[in-house]
Protein backbone atom coordinates (compact mmCIF):
# COMPACT_ATOMS: atom_id res chain seq x y z
CA UNK A 1 0.00 0.00 0.00
CA UNK A 2 1.09 3.44 -0.86
CA UNK A 3 0.24 6.90 -0.02
CA UNK A 4 3.00 9.20 -1.59
CA UNK A 5 2.12 12.79 -1.21
CA UNK A 6 3.36 14.28 -4.36
CA UNK A 7 5.56 16.67 -2.35
CA UNK A 8 6.31 17.08 1.42
CA UNK A 9 4.82 20.26 2.09
CA UNK A 10 2.05 22.56 0.53
CA UNK A 11 2.98 26.08 -0.06
CA UNK A 12 1.68 29.20 -1.77
CA UNK A 13 -0.92 27.15 -3.86
CA UNK A 14 1.91 24.20 -4.84
CA UNK A 15 3.59 21.13 -3.38
CA UNK A 16 6.98 21.84 -2.23
CA UNK A 17 10.31 19.81 -1.39
CA UNK A 18 13.04 20.11 0.61
CA UNK A 19 14.85 16.91 0.98
CA UNK A 20 17.22 18.70 3.48
CA UNK A 21 14.69 18.27 5.87
CA UNK A 22 14.59 14.96 8.31
CA UNK A 23 12.66 11.95 7.13
CA UNK A 24 9.51 11.32 8.24
CA UNK A 25 8.52 7.69 7.58
CA UNK A 26 4.71 7.66 7.57
CA UNK A 27 3.64 3.77 8.75
CA UNK A 28 0.13 2.34 8.04
CA UNK A 29 -0.45 1.24 11.77
CA UNK A 30 -2.40 -1.74 10.52
CA UNK A 31 1.07 -3.27 9.15
CA UNK A 32 3.69 -1.09 9.75
CA UNK A 33 4.37 -0.61 6.58
CA UNK A 34 6.13 2.06 5.13
CA UNK A 35 3.38 3.86 3.20
CA UNK A 36 4.67 7.57 2.32
CA UNK A 37 8.45 9.15 3.12
CA UNK A 38 7.90 12.96 3.64
CA UNK A 39 10.93 15.44 4.91
CA UNK A 40 10.69 17.77 7.75
CA UNK A 41 10.32 21.44 7.03
CA UNK A 42 14.01 22.89 7.35
CA UNK A 43 13.93 26.97 8.69
CA UNK A 44 13.91 27.98 4.86
CA UNK A 45 10.25 26.12 3.95
CA UNK A 46 9.23 27.69 7.66
CA UNK A 47 9.80 30.99 6.00
CA UNK A 48 8.50 30.55 2.93
CA UNK A 49 5.44 29.13 3.99
CA UNK A 50 4.74 32.17 6.41
CA UNK A 51 6.26 34.60 3.92
CA UNK A 52 3.44 33.24 1.68
CA UNK A 53 0.80 33.69 4.02
CA UNK A 54 1.65 36.95 5.21
CA UNK A 55 1.93 38.23 1.55
CA UNK A 56 -1.48 36.73 0.97
CA UNK A 57 -3.78 37.66 3.81
CA UNK A 58 -4.71 41.50 3.36
CA UNK A 59 -5.99 40.98 0.06
CA UNK A 60 -7.97 38.02 1.18
CA UNK A 61 -9.34 39.82 4.37
CA UNK A 62 -10.42 43.25 2.22
CA UNK A 63 -12.75 40.52 0.36
CA UNK A 64 -16.48 40.42 1.77
CA UNK A 65 -17.03 37.66 3.91
CA UNK A 66 -19.62 36.29 1.30
CA UNK A 67 -16.96 35.95 -1.01
CA UNK A 68 -15.01 34.02 1.50
CA UNK A 69 -17.81 31.94 2.86
CA UNK A 70 -18.40 30.57 -1.02
CA UNK A 71 -14.87 29.46 -1.28
CA UNK A 72 -15.30 27.10 1.61
CA UNK A 73 -18.66 26.06 1.24
CA UNK A 74 -16.71 24.83 -2.30
CA UNK A 75 -14.27 23.27 -0.02
CA UNK A 76 -16.99 21.62 2.02
CA UNK A 77 -18.75 20.41 -1.15
CA UNK A 78 -15.33 19.30 -2.56
CA UNK A 79 -14.60 17.09 0.56
CA UNK A 80 -18.14 15.27 0.70
CA UNK A 81 -17.66 14.44 -3.14
CA UNK A 82 -14.25 12.80 -2.10
CA UNK A 83 -15.39 11.20 1.06
CA UNK A 84 -14.21 7.76 0.33
CA UNK A 85 -10.97 8.45 -0.81
CA UNK A 86 -10.07 11.01 1.88
CA UNK A 87 -11.68 8.18 4.54
CA UNK A 88 -9.72 5.80 2.82
CA UNK A 89 -6.16 8.55 3.19
CA UNK A 90 -7.70 9.06 7.04
CA UNK A 91 -7.84 5.67 7.59
CA UNK A 92 -4.19 4.33 5.92
CA UNK A 93 -2.74 7.54 8.11
CA UNK A 94 -4.31 6.35 11.20
CA UNK A 95 -5.30 3.07 11.21
CA UNK A 96 -8.64 4.20 12.31
CA UNK A 97 -11.38 1.33 11.08
CA UNK A 98 -13.12 2.86 7.51
CA UNK A 99 -16.43 2.21 9.36
CA UNK A 100 -15.60 5.23 11.27
CA UNK A 101 -13.57 7.68 9.30
CA UNK A 102 -16.21 7.35 6.59
CA UNK A 103 -18.89 9.09 8.94
CA UNK A 104 -16.30 11.00 10.87
CA UNK A 105 -13.40 12.20 9.61
CA UNK A 106 -13.92 14.19 6.09
CA UNK A 107 -17.73 14.96 7.09
CA UNK A 108 -16.98 16.76 9.99
CA UNK A 109 -14.25 18.73 8.09
CA UNK A 110 -16.58 19.50 5.90
CA UNK A 111 -19.51 20.52 8.43
CA UNK A 112 -16.63 23.00 9.73
CA UNK A 113 -15.94 24.58 5.94
CA UNK A 114 -20.17 24.73 5.49
CA UNK A 115 -20.90 26.00 8.96
CA UNK A 116 -18.10 29.05 8.95
CA UNK A 117 -18.73 29.47 5.18
CA UNK A 118 -22.59 30.34 5.89
CA UNK A 119 -22.21 31.90 9.14
CA UNK A 120 -19.85 34.80 7.23
CA UNK A 121 -22.58 36.95 6.31
CA UNK A 122 -23.78 37.68 9.21
CA UNK A 123 -21.59 36.29 11.78
CA UNK A 124 -18.55 38.81 11.28
CA UNK A 125 -20.46 41.90 11.47
CA UNK A 126 -19.40 44.94 14.66
CA UNK A 127 -21.77 47.32 16.85
CA UNK A 128 -23.01 50.77 16.60
CA UNK A 129 -22.50 52.07 20.14
CA UNK A 130 -24.37 55.17 20.70
CA UNK A 131 -22.73 57.80 22.79
CA UNK A 132 -25.55 60.95 22.96
CA UNK A 133 -23.86 63.23 20.22
CA UNK A 134 -20.73 60.81 19.35
CA UNK A 135 -21.02 57.11 18.51
CA UNK A 136 -18.83 54.48 18.28
CA UNK A 137 -18.78 50.85 16.09
CA UNK A 138 -16.63 48.03 16.11
CA UNK A 139 -15.67 46.01 13.71
CA UNK A 140 -13.87 41.98 13.92
CA UNK A 141 -10.78 42.13 12.31
CA UNK A 142 -8.49 39.55 11.75
CA UNK A 143 -5.49 38.61 13.61
CA UNK A 144 -3.36 38.04 10.15
CA UNK A 145 -0.78 35.11 9.83
CA UNK A 146 -2.21 32.03 12.29
CA UNK A 147 -0.22 29.24 13.04
CA UNK A 148 -2.49 25.58 13.59
CA UNK A 149 -0.55 22.57 15.23
CA UNK A 150 -2.50 19.34 15.00
CA UNK A 151 -2.46 15.89 16.39
CA UNK A 152 -2.91 12.31 15.27
CA UNK A 153 -6.14 11.13 16.55
CA UNK A 154 -8.35 13.34 13.97
CA UNK A 155 -5.75 14.67 11.00
CA UNK A 156 -8.67 15.90 8.92
CA UNK A 157 -10.75 17.39 11.16
CA UNK A 158 -7.96 19.08 13.11
CA UNK A 159 -6.59 20.73 9.99
CA UNK A 160 -10.41 21.70 8.64
CA UNK A 161 -11.40 23.05 12.35
CA UNK A 162 -8.42 25.27 12.39
CA UNK A 163 -8.80 26.54 9.05
CA UNK A 164 -12.58 27.27 8.71
CA UNK A 165 -12.33 30.02 11.29
CA UNK A 166 -9.10 31.41 10.52
CA UNK A 167 -9.59 31.92 7.26
CA UNK A 168 -13.44 33.04 7.55
CA UNK A 169 -12.46 35.24 9.94
CA UNK A 170 -9.82 36.96 7.22
CA UNK A 171 -6.57 35.28 8.39
CA UNK A 172 -4.02 33.26 6.81
CA UNK A 173 -3.00 30.11 8.15
CA UNK A 174 0.33 27.99 8.06
CA UNK A 175 -0.53 24.27 9.29
CA UNK A 176 1.81 21.80 10.82
CA UNK A 177 0.12 18.42 11.31
CA UNK A 178 1.03 15.53 13.80
CA UNK A 179 4.43 13.72 12.76
CA UNK A 180 2.77 10.43 12.98
CA UNK A 181 -0.36 11.54 10.07
CA UNK A 182 1.16 13.81 7.61
CA UNK A 183 -0.81 12.94 4.60
CA UNK A 184 -4.59 14.18 5.11
CA UNK A 185 -4.02 18.15 5.31
CA UNK A 186 -2.09 18.16 2.57
CA UNK A 187 -5.44 16.90 0.75
CA UNK A 188 -6.71 19.55 2.43
CA UNK A 189 -4.63 22.57 0.98
CA UNK A 190 -5.55 20.87 -2.80
CA UNK A 191 -9.20 20.57 -1.92
CA UNK A 192 -9.09 24.34 -0.54
CA UNK A 193 -6.90 25.70 -3.68
CA UNK A 194 -9.67 23.52 -5.78
CA UNK A 195 -12.73 25.65 -4.34
CA UNK A 196 -10.84 28.74 -5.50
CA UNK A 197 -8.67 30.32 -2.39
CA UNK A 198 -5.96 32.34 -3.22
CA UNK A 199 -2.87 31.08 -3.36
CA UNK A 200 -0.77 31.31 -0.07
CA UNK A 201 -3.76 31.16 2.48
CA UNK A 202 -3.87 27.87 3.52
CA UNK A 203 -0.50 26.15 3.49
CA UNK A 204 0.84 22.50 5.80
CA UNK A 205 4.62 22.32 6.29
CA UNK A 206 5.76 18.85 7.95
CA UNK A 207 7.46 18.48 10.95
CA UNK A 208 7.66 17.57 14.73
CA UNK A 209 8.21 18.75 18.39
CA UNK A 210 11.30 20.30 16.94
CA UNK A 211 9.90 22.07 13.76
CA UNK A 212 6.79 23.46 16.23
CA UNK A 213 8.93 26.03 18.03
CA UNK A 214 9.72 27.44 14.45
CA UNK A 215 6.56 28.45 13.67
CA UNK A 216 5.32 29.57 17.47
CA UNK A 217 8.69 31.46 17.65
CA UNK A 218 8.07 33.50 14.43
CA UNK A 219 7.87 37.06 14.50
CA UNK A 220 4.98 37.22 11.53
CA UNK A 221 2.94 34.69 13.60
CA UNK A 222 -0.17 36.07 15.47
CA UNK A 223 -1.95 33.17 16.73
CA UNK A 224 -1.20 30.11 17.76
CA UNK A 225 -3.91 26.93 17.83
CA UNK A 226 -2.51 24.12 19.40
CA UNK A 227 -4.29 20.49 19.56
CA UNK A 228 -2.05 18.27 21.35
CA UNK A 229 -1.10 16.72 24.67
CA UNK A 230 -1.03 18.92 28.06
CA UNK A 231 3.06 18.97 28.50
CA UNK A 232 2.94 20.41 24.87
CA UNK A 233 0.70 22.88 25.40
CA UNK A 234 2.97 24.13 28.39
CA UNK A 235 5.31 24.41 26.30
CA UNK A 236 4.03 26.15 23.48
CA UNK A 237 1.48 28.59 25.52
CA UNK A 238 4.95 29.41 27.37
CA UNK A 239 6.82 30.01 24.01
CA UNK A 240 3.73 32.08 22.48
CA UNK A 241 3.80 34.09 25.36
CA UNK A 242 7.05 35.34 24.93
CA UNK A 243 5.69 38.01 21.90
CA UNK A 244 2.55 37.59 23.74
CA UNK A 245 0.69 35.51 20.48
CA UNK A 246 -2.70 34.54 20.82
CA UNK A 247 -3.25 31.60 21.57
CA UNK A 248 -6.09 28.51 21.56
CA UNK A 249 -5.18 25.05 23.59
CA UNK A 250 -7.42 22.18 23.03
CA UNK A 251 -5.21 19.41 24.96
CA UNK A 252 -6.16 16.05 26.97
CA UNK A 253 -8.31 15.38 29.44
CA UNK A 254 -9.21 12.53 32.17
CA UNK A 255 -13.25 13.17 32.20
CA UNK A 256 -15.78 11.88 33.92
CA UNK A 257 -19.13 9.46 32.81
CA UNK A 258 -21.39 9.36 35.72
CA UNK A 259 -24.08 6.61 35.73
CA UNK A 260 -26.61 6.53 38.24
CA UNK A 261 -28.69 3.83 38.97
CA UNK A 262 -31.82 5.20 37.42
CA UNK A 263 -30.20 5.47 34.18
CA UNK A 264 -30.83 3.55 31.26
CA UNK A 265 -28.22 0.74 31.82
CA UNK A 266 -27.95 -0.42 28.01
CA UNK A 267 -27.43 3.48 26.70
CA UNK A 268 -25.01 4.68 29.48
CA UNK A 269 -23.27 1.27 28.41
CA UNK A 270 -23.72 2.22 24.93
CA UNK A 271 -22.62 5.86 26.23
CA UNK A 272 -19.38 4.67 27.72
CA UNK A 273 -18.11 2.24 24.94
CA UNK A 274 -18.40 4.64 22.98
CA UNK A 275 -16.51 7.18 25.18
CA UNK A 276 -13.45 5.13 25.39
CA UNK A 277 -13.17 2.93 22.62
CA UNK A 278 -14.08 5.02 19.51
CA UNK A 279 -10.94 5.82 17.40
CA UNK A 280 -9.31 3.21 19.49
CA UNK A 281 -9.69 5.05 22.48
CA UNK A 282 -7.55 7.62 20.97
CA UNK A 283 -10.27 11.01 21.34
CA UNK A 284 -9.39 13.90 24.06
CA UNK A 285 -12.81 13.67 25.82
CA UNK A 286 -13.13 10.23 26.25
CA UNK A 287 -14.86 9.71 29.55
CA UNK A 288 -12.25 7.07 30.87
CA UNK A 289 -13.27 7.37 34.31
CA UNK A 290 -16.68 5.81 34.42
CA UNK A 291 -18.53 6.27 37.89
CA UNK A 292 -21.19 3.74 38.08
CA UNK A 293 -23.72 3.87 41.31
CA UNK A 294 -22.50 0.73 43.55
CA UNK A 295 -26.34 -0.65 43.03
CA UNK A 296 -26.02 -1.46 39.37
CA UNK A 297 -22.70 -2.05 39.28
CA UNK A 298 -22.82 -5.95 38.43
CA UNK A 299 -25.75 -5.55 35.58
CA UNK A 300 -23.46 -2.23 34.22
CA UNK A 301 -20.64 -4.76 33.80
CA UNK A 302 -21.72 -7.88 32.79
CA UNK A 303 -23.41 -6.26 30.31
CA UNK A 304 -20.37 -3.61 29.26
CA UNK A 305 -18.44 -7.64 29.33
CA UNK A 306 -20.65 -8.72 26.55
CA UNK A 307 -20.65 -6.51 24.21
CA UNK A 308 -16.96 -5.63 24.64
CA UNK A 309 -15.74 -9.12 23.95
CA UNK A 310 -18.48 -8.78 20.96
CA UNK A 311 -16.13 -5.68 19.17
CA UNK A 312 -15.16 -6.31 16.10
CA UNK A 313 -10.82 -6.16 15.90
CA UNK A 314 -8.86 -6.02 12.81
CA UNK A 315 -8.50 -4.67 9.35
CA UNK A 316 -9.42 -1.18 9.33
CA UNK A 317 -10.50 -0.99 5.58
CA UNK A 318 -13.01 -4.09 6.37
CA UNK A 319 -16.41 -1.66 6.60
CA UNK A 320 -16.60 -4.61 9.94
CA UNK A 321 -13.61 -3.71 12.00
CA UNK A 322 -14.79 -1.62 15.22
CA UNK A 323 -11.68 -1.56 16.69
CA UNK A 324 -8.23 -0.53 14.04
CA UNK A 325 -5.06 -0.44 15.67
CA UNK A 326 -3.28 2.46 17.96
CA UNK A 327 -1.43 5.15 15.75
CA UNK A 328 2.09 3.79 16.40
CA UNK A 329 4.35 1.69 17.97
CA UNK A 330 4.84 3.95 20.91
CA UNK A 331 1.23 4.59 21.60
CA UNK A 332 0.49 0.50 22.09
CA UNK A 333 3.51 0.59 24.20
CA UNK A 334 2.89 3.57 26.48
CA UNK A 335 -1.62 1.68 27.07
CA UNK A 336 0.21 -1.44 27.39
CA UNK A 337 2.60 0.06 30.18
CA UNK A 338 -0.64 1.56 31.77
CA UNK A 339 -2.51 -1.61 31.65
CA UNK A 340 0.13 -3.38 33.46
CA UNK A 341 -0.01 -0.72 35.84
CA UNK A 342 -3.75 -1.06 36.23
CA UNK A 343 -3.27 -4.82 37.05
CA UNK A 344 -0.33 -3.98 39.47
CA UNK A 345 -2.18 -1.53 41.11
CA UNK A 346 -5.22 -3.98 41.89
CA UNK A 347 -7.90 -2.96 39.89
CA UNK A 348 -9.59 -6.19 38.15
CA UNK A 349 -9.75 -6.81 34.72
CA UNK A 350 -12.43 -7.54 33.01
CA UNK A 351 -11.70 -7.57 30.07
CA UNK A 352 -9.15 -7.50 27.25
CA UNK A 353 -5.46 -6.23 28.97
CA UNK A 354 -3.44 -7.47 26.23
CA UNK A 355 -2.43 -7.81 22.53
CA UNK A 356 -5.15 -9.53 20.45
CA UNK A 357 -3.38 -12.75 19.19
CA UNK A 358 -6.01 -13.71 15.97
CA UNK A 359 -4.55 -9.89 14.59
CA UNK A 360 -2.11 -11.19 12.05
CA UNK A 361 1.29 -8.83 10.99
CA UNK A 362 3.30 -5.59 12.45
CA UNK A 363 -0.26 -3.54 13.44
CA UNK A 364 -0.11 -1.88 16.86
CA UNK A 365 -3.42 -3.70 18.54
CA UNK A 366 -4.69 -3.46 21.74
CA UNK A 367 -8.01 -5.14 22.80
CA UNK A 368 -10.50 -2.69 24.07
CA UNK A 369 -10.29 -3.39 27.91
CA UNK A 370 -12.26 -2.60 30.84
CA UNK A 371 -10.75 -2.34 34.47
CA UNK A 372 -13.32 -2.16 37.49
CA UNK A 373 -12.55 -1.89 41.07
CA UNK A 374 -10.72 1.36 40.75
CA UNK A 375 -10.15 3.77 42.94
CA UNK A 376 -8.80 7.81 42.62
CA UNK A 377 -5.28 7.18 43.32
CA UNK A 378 -4.84 4.37 40.90
CA UNK A 379 -2.55 5.75 37.97
CA UNK A 380 -4.82 4.60 35.53
CA UNK A 381 -7.79 7.16 37.29
CA UNK A 382 -5.20 9.52 37.46
CA UNK A 383 -3.69 10.17 34.07
CA UNK A 384 -4.66 10.55 30.40
CA UNK A 385 -3.89 6.90 28.42
CA UNK A 386 -5.38 7.97 25.15
CA UNK A 387 -6.18 3.89 24.65
CA UNK A 388 -8.93 1.68 24.70
CA UNK A 389 -8.41 1.73 28.31
CA UNK A 390 -11.89 2.03 30.14
CA UNK A 391 -11.81 2.41 34.32
CA UNK A 392 -14.80 1.78 36.04
CA UNK A 393 -15.40 3.39 39.94
CA UNK A 394 -17.57 2.73 42.36
CA UNK A 395 -19.94 5.60 43.74
CA UNK A 396 -22.76 5.85 46.35
CA UNK A 397 -24.17 9.06 46.27
CA UNK A 398 -24.18 12.57 44.25
CA UNK A 399 -22.13 14.84 46.56
CA UNK A 400 -19.49 11.96 46.69
CA UNK A 401 -19.15 11.69 42.87
CA UNK A 402 -19.42 15.14 41.85
CA UNK A 403 -16.23 16.17 44.06
CA UNK A 404 -14.53 12.98 42.87
CA UNK A 405 -15.08 13.52 39.32
CA UNK A 406 -13.57 17.36 39.76
CA UNK A 407 -10.30 16.19 42.04
CA UNK A 408 -8.07 16.39 38.80
CA UNK A 409 -6.40 19.15 37.29
CA UNK A 410 -7.99 17.93 33.59
CA UNK A 411 -11.41 19.34 32.60
CA UNK A 412 -11.94 18.27 29.16
CA UNK A 413 -15.08 17.05 29.15
CA UNK A 414 -17.63 14.73 30.92
CA UNK A 415 -21.18 13.36 30.92
CA UNK A 416 -23.90 11.85 33.37
CA UNK A 417 -26.63 9.62 32.68
CA UNK A 418 -29.68 9.43 34.19
CA UNK A 419 -33.13 9.36 33.68
CA UNK A 420 -33.72 12.45 36.82
CA UNK A 421 -33.83 15.47 34.61
CA UNK A 422 -33.24 17.42 37.23
CA UNK A 423 -30.20 15.97 38.39
CA UNK A 424 -28.38 15.38 34.83
CA UNK A 425 -28.63 19.21 34.64
CA UNK A 426 -27.83 19.66 38.00
CA UNK A 427 -24.94 17.76 38.36
CA UNK A 428 -24.17 18.75 34.63
CA UNK A 429 -23.80 22.14 36.33
CA UNK A 430 -21.22 21.21 38.78
CA UNK A 431 -18.86 19.47 36.69
CA UNK A 432 -16.21 21.13 35.86
CA UNK A 433 -15.26 20.74 32.33
CA UNK A 434 -15.90 22.68 28.94
CA UNK A 435 -17.92 20.35 27.46
CA UNK A 436 -20.60 18.28 29.05
CA UNK A 437 -22.97 15.53 28.39
CA UNK A 438 -26.50 13.96 29.25
CA UNK A 439 -27.68 10.99 28.33
CA UNK A 440 -25.33 10.53 25.40
CA UNK A 441 -21.37 11.15 24.65
CA UNK A 442 -19.10 13.01 23.17
CA UNK A 443 -21.21 14.23 20.15
CA UNK A 444 -19.20 17.22 18.90
CA UNK A 445 -21.17 19.22 16.16
CA UNK A 446 -19.62 22.03 14.58
CA UNK A 447 -23.00 23.96 15.85
CA UNK A 448 -21.73 23.89 20.12
CA UNK A 449 -18.88 25.01 21.29
CA UNK A 450 -15.70 22.99 22.15
CA UNK A 451 -12.83 23.45 24.33
CA UNK A 452 -11.07 22.32 27.68
CA UNK A 453 -11.12 23.95 31.30
CA UNK A 454 -8.31 23.87 33.64
CA UNK A 455 -5.36 22.33 32.67
CA UNK A 456 -7.21 20.78 29.44
CA UNK A 457 -6.82 24.13 27.49
CA UNK A 458 -8.41 27.58 26.64
CA UNK A 459 -10.13 29.15 23.59
CA UNK A 460 -12.91 27.38 21.87
CA UNK A 461 -13.40 25.52 18.51
CA UNK A 462 -16.48 25.28 16.33
CA UNK A 463 -19.81 27.54 16.94
CA UNK A 464 -19.69 31.00 16.82
CA UNK A 465 -17.53 31.54 19.71
CA UNK A 466 -14.60 30.37 17.43
CA UNK A 467 -14.70 33.43 15.86
CA UNK A 468 -13.71 35.37 18.91
CA UNK A 469 -10.56 33.26 18.72
CA UNK A 470 -9.29 33.80 15.23
CA UNK A 471 -10.34 38.03 15.53
CA UNK A 472 -10.63 40.88 17.44
CA UNK A 473 -12.44 43.64 17.71
CA UNK A 474 -11.79 47.29 16.32
CA UNK A 475 -13.17 50.16 18.34
CA UNK A 476 -13.81 53.27 16.94
CA UNK A 477 -15.07 56.17 18.48
CA UNK A 478 -16.47 59.13 16.13
CA UNK A 479 -16.11 62.65 17.39
CA UNK A 480 -19.39 64.41 15.86
CA UNK A 481 -18.76 67.73 17.77
CA UNK A 482 -15.81 70.65 18.28
CA UNK A 483 -13.36 69.19 20.77
CA UNK A 484 -13.54 70.84 24.21
CA UNK A 485 -9.97 70.72 25.38
CA UNK A 486 -9.40 72.22 29.12
CA UNK A 487 -6.14 73.53 27.78
P1 LIG B 1 1.60 15.93 21.24
O1 LIG B 1 1.44 16.96 22.30
O2 LIG B 1 2.71 14.97 21.35
O3 LIG B 1 1.79 16.63 19.81
C1 LIG B 1 0.83 17.53 19.29
C2 LIG B 1 1.47 18.36 18.21
O4 LIG B 1 2.39 19.28 18.79
C3 LIG B 1 2.27 17.57 17.18
O5 LIG B 1 2.04 18.13 15.90
C4 LIG B 1 3.72 17.81 17.61
O6 LIG B 1 4.64 17.73 16.56
C5 LIG B 1 3.64 19.23 18.12
N1 LIG B 1 4.65 19.61 19.11
C6 LIG B 1 5.25 18.84 20.03
N2 LIG B 1 6.09 19.59 20.78
C7 LIG B 1 6.00 20.87 20.33
C8 LIG B 1 6.59 22.10 20.72
N3 LIG B 1 7.46 22.18 21.72
N4 LIG B 1 6.26 23.22 20.04
C9 LIG B 1 5.36 23.18 19.03
N5 LIG B 1 4.77 22.03 18.61
C10 LIG B 1 5.07 20.88 19.27
O7 LIG B 1 0.17 15.24 21.15
P2 LIG B 1 -0.24 13.95 20.30
O8 LIG B 1 0.41 12.79 20.95
O9 LIG B 1 -0.02 14.22 18.86
O10 LIG B 1 -1.81 13.90 20.54
C11 LIG B 1 -2.40 13.33 21.65
C12 LIG B 1 -2.79 14.40 22.66
O11 LIG B 1 -3.61 15.38 22.04
C13 LIG B 1 -3.62 13.84 23.80
O12 LIG B 1 -3.20 14.40 25.02
C14 LIG B 1 -5.01 14.30 23.47
O13 LIG B 1 -5.87 14.40 24.57
C15 LIG B 1 -4.77 15.61 22.83
N6 LIG B 1 -5.88 16.00 21.97
C16 LIG B 1 -6.69 17.04 22.36
C17 LIG B 1 -7.79 17.39 21.59
C18 LIG B 1 -8.70 18.52 21.98
O14 LIG B 1 -9.42 19.01 21.13
N7 LIG B 1 -8.73 18.95 23.23
C19 LIG B 1 -8.05 16.69 20.40
C20 LIG B 1 -7.21 15.66 20.04
C21 LIG B 1 -6.13 15.33 20.83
Amino acid sequence: MKAQPIASHFIDGEYVEDTDGTVIESLYPATGEVIARLHAATPAIVEKAIAAAKRAQPEWAAMSPTARGRILKRAADIMRERNRELSELETLDTGKPIQETIVADPTSGADSFEFFGGIAAAGLNGSYIPLGQDFAYTKRVPLGVCVGIGAWNYPQQIACWKGAPALICGNAMVFKPSENTPLGALKIAEILMEAGLPKGLYNVIQGDRTTGPLLVNHRDVAKVSLTGSVPTGRKVAAAAAGSLKHVTMELGGKSPLIVFDDADIDSAVGGAMLGNFYSTGQVCSNGTRVFVQRSIKETFLSRLKARTENMVIGDPMDEATQIGPMVSFDQRQKVMSYIEKGKAEGATLITGGGIPNHVTGEGYYVQPTVFADVTDEMTIAREEIFGPVMCVLDFDDEAEVIARANGTELGLSGGVFTSDLTRGHRVADQLEAGTLWINTYNLCPVEIPFGGSKQSGFGRENSLAALEHYSELKTIYVGMGKVEAPY
